[in-house]
């Protein structure tokens, strides 16, 4: 892999720019911090306007050859990178948890699935089909013809630093578009591994390139650039928004995965330990920092204490640490913004009266490190009910009938995952019905899976990033029609 500089083991990463890494135009760099020990361990380069530019005419010149080569040629390249992942998953996994903070299991873990994903992309690739459609007039042939819609601006995050990128990554090379990646300043090294195993797998100049910098800069420089045709963002929600008005002064598509806050319906005749294991597990993974975490917790009040306790047990088991450490359960947060919103978050529901049952304080002294935060009885007017937590804090409330937890569920603006535990078939489909969101599990965890659709709805965006929708959002539509003479 052809990343540079490897000082103690993690990589400063650079800008690609046809095939090449290079550093920014101006030397400037953006210095890497362990959220576990608080320290400096790499450098990110911060490209120029100049570099910019470099990037998008690369992304042309690299959409006018991909989009010729073959679906089977592009799936087998796609392929070929997917093993090369798997081949680096114990050196990318690394980097990634000293970067991110989360433990290695769940790094490598991550890899692993990018691999996956980004092989059901390459095949799905594969089934881009048009359509002939019957004409009135015999000599009439009319054809539908699916076409990569060009060259495509991907911003990803740095919760699922890997996961993120190959779901735009996937989708774009499948169909035949280029894209120009601006991956996280604060986790580089994970997207750039996948963006090395795709050059290394042979894609030709220009197909990808990736950037970081200033993210305001360069989203406002890409979507406004006549080469890029798509806009695809996964962040929060004024991001989303603000990104979402600068595409549309520009006419460009766009896919926004926001934000959400996701209820977890517990209804009295669930199975308790089957929630509380699946909700934790859900709840602590990552330390929280998931678009789809379940949040607000409505549990009927006939079980709750029962609920509270089995699912405080699970909290308390956890063990908090360097994800380096192989006894590691739980990491740090990924950033010191996330410690300041988890102090903020529990003081406010203290004081409207919620009751702190476990955790509800920051570990240790240096690194980013916050205890499994589990409040019960938390006022529906409390900001934690009502804002993302993004991370490890549990809020719990009662509720007397399904009726109302539907009601509380879709009050929020969010609405991207959702879950729910009942033995009941017909509470299932009520629930199936009544949510307003885009992804529900019900008496299970978040599966997440490729050929699933991933996605939200209101304030939590639009479009999908996985199953066959997924691919559709890279694609123009052409009606052809042809007389025969
Ligand atoms: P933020 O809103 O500042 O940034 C979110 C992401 O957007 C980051 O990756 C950032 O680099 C990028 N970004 C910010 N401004 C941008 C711009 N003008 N153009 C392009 N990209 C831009 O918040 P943050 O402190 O990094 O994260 C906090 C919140 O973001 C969380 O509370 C959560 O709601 C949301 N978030 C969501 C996801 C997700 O998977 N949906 C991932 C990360 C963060």
């Amino acid at each position: 892999m052809s990343l540079a500089n490897d000082t103690a083991g993690y990589p400063d990463t650079l800008l690609l720019i046809d095939n090449r890494w290079v550093e920014a135009t101006g030397g400037r760099s953006i210095e890497v911090l362990n959220p576990a020990t608080g320290q400096a361990i790499g450098r990110v380069a911060h490209a120029d306007v100049a570099d910019l530019d470099r990037a998008l005419a690369a992304a042309q010149r690299g959409f006018l050859q991909w989009r010729d080569v073959s679906a089977h040629a592009r799936c087998a390249m796609l392929r070929r990178a997917a093993a090369l992942l798997r081949e680096r998953a114990d050196d990318i996994a690394r980097n990634l948890t000293q970067e991110q903070g989360k433990p290695l299991a769940e790094a490598r873990g991550e890899v692993l699935a990018g691999a996956e994903i980004l092989e059901w992309f390459a095949d799905e690739g594969l089934r881009v089909y048009g359509r002939i459609v019957p004409a009135r007039d015999l000599a009439v042939q009319q054809m539908v013809l699916k076409e990569p819609v060009g060259p495509v601006a991907a911003f990803t995050p740095w919760n699922f630093p890997i996961n993120q990128v190959v779901r735009k990554l996937g989708a774009a090379l499948a169909t035949g578009c280029s894209c120009l990646v601006k991956a996280p300043e604060e986790t580089p090294s994970a997207p750039a591994a996948v963006v090395a195993a795709l050059v290394d797998a042979g894609l030709p100049p220009g197909v990808v390139g990736l950037v970081f910098g200033d993210p305001a800069q360069i989203s406002a420089h890409l979507i406004a650039s006549p080469v890029i045709r798509k806009l695809t963002f996964t962040g929060s929600t004024p991001i989303g928004k603000e990104l979402a008005a600068l595409a549309g002064r520009h006419m460009k598509r766009v896919t926004m995965e926001l934000g959400g806050h996701a209820p977890v319906i517990i209804a009295e005749d669930a199975d308790i330990a089957l929630a509380a294991r699946c909700t934790s597990a859900g709840k602590f993974r990552n330390a929280g920092q998931i678009c789809i975490a379940p949040t607000r917790f409505l549990v009927h009040e006939r079980i709750l204490k029962d609920f509270a306790a089995a699912f405080v047990e699970k909290a308390r088991a956890l063990q908090v640490g360097n994800g380096l450490d192989a006894a590691t359960t739980m990491g740090p947060l990924a950033n010191a913004r996330r410690i300041t919103a988890m102090q903020a978050l529990v003081q406010d529901a203290c004081g409207r009266g919620a009751a702190l049952v476990a955790g509800g304080e920051r570990l240790g002294s240096s690194g980013n490190f916050w205890a499994p935060t589990v409040l019960l009885d938390v006022p529906r007017d409390a900001q934690v009910f009502n804002e993302e937590p993004f991370g490890p804090i549990a809020a719990l409330q009662a509720f007397s009938c399904i009726e109302d937890a539907i009601a509380e569920a879709n009050r929020l603006p969010f609405g991207l995952a959702s879950y729910a535990y009942t033995r009941s078939l017909r509470t299932s489909h009520q629930l199936a019905r009544g949510l307003e969101v885009g992804m529900l599990w019900i008496n299970q965890p978040a599966s997440a899976s490729a050929e699933m659709p991933f996605g939200g709805v209101k304030d939590s965006g639009y479009g999908s990033e996985g199953g066959p929708e997924a691919l559709e959002s890279y694609l123009n539509t052409k009606s052809v029609s042809i007389m025969a003479l």
